[in-house]
């Protein structure tokens, strides 16, 4: 019998956000629009997203108990193309994160030149107390829900915090019952279900490639090069094993239970099987010393890489940071009044939107490979995701260099303009 409760709490309020995440998107998108000369009224086209909806997702949970969340779709831009965009399920998604995170999809898929618009969704519930039962439920409600509004040539979602491969299969069988067999309508499948070889290590691989080609611009040897990792999940393990299978050297590693620092190095292959056996976490990780978290930022490296997180490195901590070079693998782990004092103090920032752009662009190769009925294998993948993502590399580094601007303006300025001309192109009104 199902049995009415209290609505959960759903909107905690995030100690992180004291610039509120939208804001931080305009902060750099205006830098990039001034350096573009771009006039009021294109600015407010181009920041303004296209469609947001918000839907109400009551769901019976194991117990009887009914319960009512709330689910968000963003929708920011098409110019490109179908918008695309991960699904976020986390007590603190609101309206004006994932509003955010929708612009950054917009400049990220139009900085690697992937055929995408920007989109972003998500539902504020804490999944960590589910069932399984109970997420597929969540999942295929909110299927109902926007199952008009997503498709393969509209709106492709993907996975994001608190969502899986499995979560996505529920998505496009879902969708399928509304409107037939399709399964472009979602990237981030399982490999087996209309996956693709490689979508899991992108992320960290173009980061992994990002960092490579950085380090040789500044004329750093891989082998003289230490590296901390702020976060040991899907992005953070697999760029630390890129990095290490490239001679860097990996000295710190966290997670949400700590940092673990050797100087003589870690052995990445190790810490990837430890985290296998011991619930995906570093607890009791051995052979190196516990730090704490904000330790692990502060190491003496040559490369730090914040890959959890956002909003961890602010105005207080920035003085601190000693690596000459941070790859920004998380969203916004750079708070924007941080970012320029590492700035002016000389620190390279290989910003979010390029740095990890490489799981959009293998979820992009997912897309094509659905609508060819073909299956790629793991070579074409990297192959082709190592030519994105350098192509992209070169032309941020260029750019930034010819007008002697940061990497982050650069890049929103290849996006903004990229959008920006397909705009005009595509007539307007
Ligand atoms: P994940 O859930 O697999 O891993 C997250 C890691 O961060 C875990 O090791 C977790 O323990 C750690 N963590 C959580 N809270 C922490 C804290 N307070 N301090 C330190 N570590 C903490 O997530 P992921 O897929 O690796 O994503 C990491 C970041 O990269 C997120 O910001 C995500 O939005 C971003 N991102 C991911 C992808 C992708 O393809 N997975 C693509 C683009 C951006």
């Amino acid at each position: 019998m199902l049995r009415l409760s209290k609505v959960p709490d759903a909107h905690i309020n995030n100690p992180q956000n004291i610039m509120k995440s939208f804001e931080a998107v305009k902060l750099y998108f205006n830098r990039a629009a001034d350096e573009l000369e771009l006039t009021e009224n294109m600015r407010t086209l181009l920041l303004t997203p296209k469609r947001e909806v918000q839907v109400q997702i009551a769901v019976e949970m194991d117990n009887g108990d009914l319960q009512t969340l709330i689910g968000y779709r963003v929708q920011h831009d098409n110019a490109r193309g179908p918008m695309k965009g991960g699904l976020r399920f986390h007590p603190e998604v609101d309206l004006d994160e994932v509003r955010s995170l929708a612009s950054l999809m917009t400049w990220k898929t139009a900085v690697v030149n992937i055929p995408y618009g920007g989109a972003k969704g998500g539902i504020a519930v804490d999944v960590r107390g589910l069932s399984v039962g109970e997420l597929e439920r969540i999942t295929r409600k909110f299927v109902d829900e926007i199952h008009d509004v997503i498709g393969p040539d509209t709106d492709i979602p993907a996975p994001d915090m608190g969502t899986s491969a499995e979560v996505m299969a529920w998505i496009m069988n879902q969708h399928n019952k509304y409107h037939g067999f399709n399964p472009g309508v979602v990237t981030g499948k399982p490999v087996e279900h209309y996956g693709i070889p490689g979508r899991e290590e992108a992320t960290g691989r173009g980061v992994g490639i990002l960092a490579f080609k950085t380090l040789s611009r500044l004329g750093r040897k891989p082998h003289e090069t230490r590296v901390a990792l702020q976060g040991f999940g899907n992005v953070g393990s697999h760029a630390a094993k890129f990095l290490s299978e490239a001679d860097c050297k990996v000295v710190g590693i966290s997670d949400i239970s700590g940092g673990y620092y050797n100087p003589d190095g870690i052995n990445v292959l190790e810490a990837i099987r430890y985290v296998n056996k011991h619930e995906r976490s570093l607890e009791g990780f051995p052979s190196a010393e516990k730090i704490s978290n904000e330790e692990l930022l502060e190491l003496d490296v040559e490369l730090l890489i914040p890959a959890a997180l956002g909003g961890v490195i602010t105005a207080d901590n920035a003085q601190r940071i000693k690596a000459p070079l941070i790859i920004e693998a998380a969203n916004a782990p750079v708070r924007p009044d941080a970012d320029d004092l590492l700035h002016d103090r000389g620190v390279v920032i290989v910003p979010d939107i390029l740095a990890n752009a490489g799981g959009v662009t293998v979820s992009y190769f997912e897309w094509v490979q659905n609508r060819q009925y073909y299956q790629w294998n793991l070579d074409r993948v990297r192959q082709e995701l190592d030519r994105v993502i350098s192509a992209a590399f070169e032309e941020v580094w260029d750019l930034s260099h010819q007008r002697n601007i940061s990497l982050r303006t650069a890049a929103f300025m290849l996006g903004i303009g990229r959008v920006g001309r397909a705009t005009v192109l595509g007539g307007i009104t």
